[in-house]
């Protein structure tokens, strides 16, 4: 088991605005932040024979459903962030209740650890900054429409981007206005972020709190990394306010890139090692209204390949 302690963050976003987060926070990771580093060595093999990196689903993670087929195997070896002590192989599972597909298994506290003592290129701040400017400025503008005025107008609205990575999103909505704030579990995002004078955190939305409820969540390409979206959607509910905005991006598995390299065998998801969950349109937006959120927009994402993005508005038919 992880050591885990309390830690406050008194995060002051603006001149008046106090917004406080408390975080459980996993012991600090060793990072490497660029994959070419030339100061990076293979981390040791803690985990001899992959025993301990992986605990099995006994269930469908949405529904608790026992009974599920498998339809899909991958290698992962080759994954950019792959280590020894991770699995080689991943098993790709389809509830028979609800039809969620899911991986046979998560990763253990250890696993995650040696996954995140790495980082993809485009994970790393600054790398194509204009270009996450321009991608991430339209996702930005459709919640401006959402909240009760344009935050340009002086608003005080904040923005909680979950999993914030090389900080695009967090840079976009303050650039609009939003009193914006990034958690990540990568420290040394989180460090550049902060260097460029904005708001960011390290954490994970599993440990999450929000004492004064914000005005918009993001979660772009992060739901299909936690082990159990449900209960990362309950977090993301009793953190917003009355009518705010969730944001949440991933692959979709339901449209015609997807199918059309799944067919050719060059689908890319399948072997990758960092997804847990494959949300099809249909699927997410079923998800985000058991939870109590109402779906007001469907984008294709242009980030990554097969993926889309949904903006919905927390409802209070449903606690
Ligand atoms: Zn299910």
């Amino acid at each position: 088991m992880q050591t885990r302690f309390a830690n406050r963050f008194n995060c002051l976003i603006g001149p008046q605005i106090e917004l406080y987060v408390f975080l459980l926070i996993s012991r600090k990771f060793a990072i490497i932040s660029s994959m070419s580093d030339p100061e990076y060595k293979p981390a040791p093999q803690s985990i001899p024979n992959q025993i301990g990196a992986e605990i099995p689903y006994d269930g469908c993670p949405l529904c608790a459903g026992k009974e599920s087929q498998l339809v899909q195997e991958a290698n992962c070896g080759q994954h950019p962030l792959w280590q020894p002590g991770l699995p080689t192989q991943l098993r790709w599972l389809c509830c028979n209740a609800c039809s969620h597909v899911f991986r046979s298994a998560y990763f253990s506290p250890a696993a995650m650890k040696l996954l995140f003592s790495r980082a993809h290129a485009c994970q790393v701040v600054g790398v194509e900054i204009d270009q996450q400017r321009a991608q991430w400025a339209d996702t930005v503008h459709r919640v401006n429409r959402l909240m009760p005025e344009p935050v340009w107008n002086g608003r005080a609205a904040v923005w909680v981007d979950i999993g914030c990575g090389n900080g695009g999103l967090v840079f976009t909505s303050a650039e609009f206005g939003f009193q914006a704030i990034g958690i990540d579990m990568r420290q040394a995002a989180v460090e550049q972020i902060t260097a460029l004078g904005f708001n960011a955190i390290v954490g994970d939305i599993a440990e999450m709190m929000v004492t004064d409820p914000v005005d918009v969540i993001s979660m772009a390409d992060v739901l299909e990394h936690v082990p159990y979206p449900r209960e990362a959607l309950k977090r993301v509910f009793g953190s917003l306010k009355p009518e705010g905005v969730i944001v949440v991006s991933c692959p979709n598995y339901d449209c015609a890139s997807w199918r059309a390299t799944s067919k050719a065998g060059t689908n890319p998801y399948w072997g990758e090692i960092e997804h847990f969950h494959n949300f099809s349109r249909a699927s997410l937006m079923r998800l985000l209204a058991q939870e109590g959120f109402m779906p007001v927009d469907y984008q294709v994402s242009r980030r990554y390949k097969s993926c889309m993005e949904i903006t919905a508005v927390r409802t209070d038919s449903c606690e």
